[in-house]
Order: structure tokens, then sequence, then C-alpha cells
């Protein structure tokens, strides 16, 4: 995936080896927003300050590493979270097989970009690709049964229908 951005251009924390799992096939894709206040950079500098303020929340609460394996923000940049190879951290009992993507902001509180919503689709597009997958293979977080989460937030919530059916 050659338009992602490496990891190593946005953190140099690597993963706490001992408390990761290697990947299983994959089945699944999710979409995710970050729901912390709103985010409406889109230099550089600053996207890759709010993936690593991530990374190290989810440190925080124990977690191996940032718990998405793509991030893409406002100007439709995509970056590298966790490698691939490791499973991720991002639905709770529903992470073995299942790639985390995340769109940087709160879409309770404000809307998605055109060029990040472009690039969510045409990034699902290439993930779904790679694995072989379906568009039925494509789920916000909150449509995951018994996801107690707003997330993606209802902005994006409201598109994440219109992305499926393009990707069909
Ligand atoms: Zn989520």
């Amino acid at each position: 995936m050659a338009s992602v951005i490496p990891r190593n251009a946005w953190t140099r924390g690597g993963p706490d080896k001992g408390e990761i799992n290697p990947m299983l096939p994959v089945h699944w894709i999710t979409i995710h927003h970050d729901g912390m206040d709103s985010f409406i950079a889109t230099d550089y500098a600053s996207c890759a300050s709010r993936i690593e303020l991530i990374r190290m929340g989810h440190r925080g609460k124990g977690w191996a590493d940032i718990g998405y394996h793509f991030v893409i923000d406002r100007s439709g940049r995509v970056w590298e979270g966790r490698e691939l190879c490791w499973q991720g951290a991002h639905v709770k009992n529903h992470n073995e097989g299942n790639i985390g993507i995340l769109c940087l902001g709160n879409f309770d509180l404000q809307k998605p970009s055109a060029a990040q919503l472009a690039m969510l689709e045409r990034h699902t597009r290439l993930v779904m690709k790679q694995y072989r997958l379906s568009p039925a293979s494509v789920r916000s977080h909150r449509e995951w049964p018994a996801a107690a989460t707003a997330c993606p937030g209802r902005h994006l919530q409201a598109k994440v229908g219109t992305i499926r059916r393009h990707l069909a």
C-alpha cells in the first residue's frame, strides 16, 4: 500500500510485543471516528500529533499500541496505524481478523470532509481487494452486535450505507 504514510512518520513508539496477537485471516473491516474534540486541521504536523495522542491514550489503557490499522485525515492522507501483521484493538470482542480504519475527528460534532470520505471509500476498496472481501464485510463500529458506542458519529454513520453501495 504505497500511498500509506508509514508509522515512523508520526511515532517513535513501537507496539508492546508482549501484549499483542498476530493477525488472523481477515474477514472484516470496521470504520471508526476518534470521538475526541472536533478537529479541522489538515496540516501534516497537526495530524501526526493527533494520531500520536490517540496512540498514547490507547497505551494508557494498557493496550499494546494504537488500536486501529489505518488513519485517514481530513485532507485524505492515509497513515499507517498498528501494523497489519498484528490483530487490532478497536471493537470489543470482535478484533479477530478485523481491520480498523479510523477517520480523524468527532462526527457527532462535525461532518467528515469530502476528501476524507473519498479516501475512506478508496482505501476500504483497496483493503477489500487485498483480502478478497465483499462489501458485507464492511461495518461501522456501531453496526457490530452489542456495540455500545456512538462511533463513528452520526455524520459519518450517515455515509456508511452509501460507501457500502459504492463498494458493491
Ligand atoms: Zn469506534
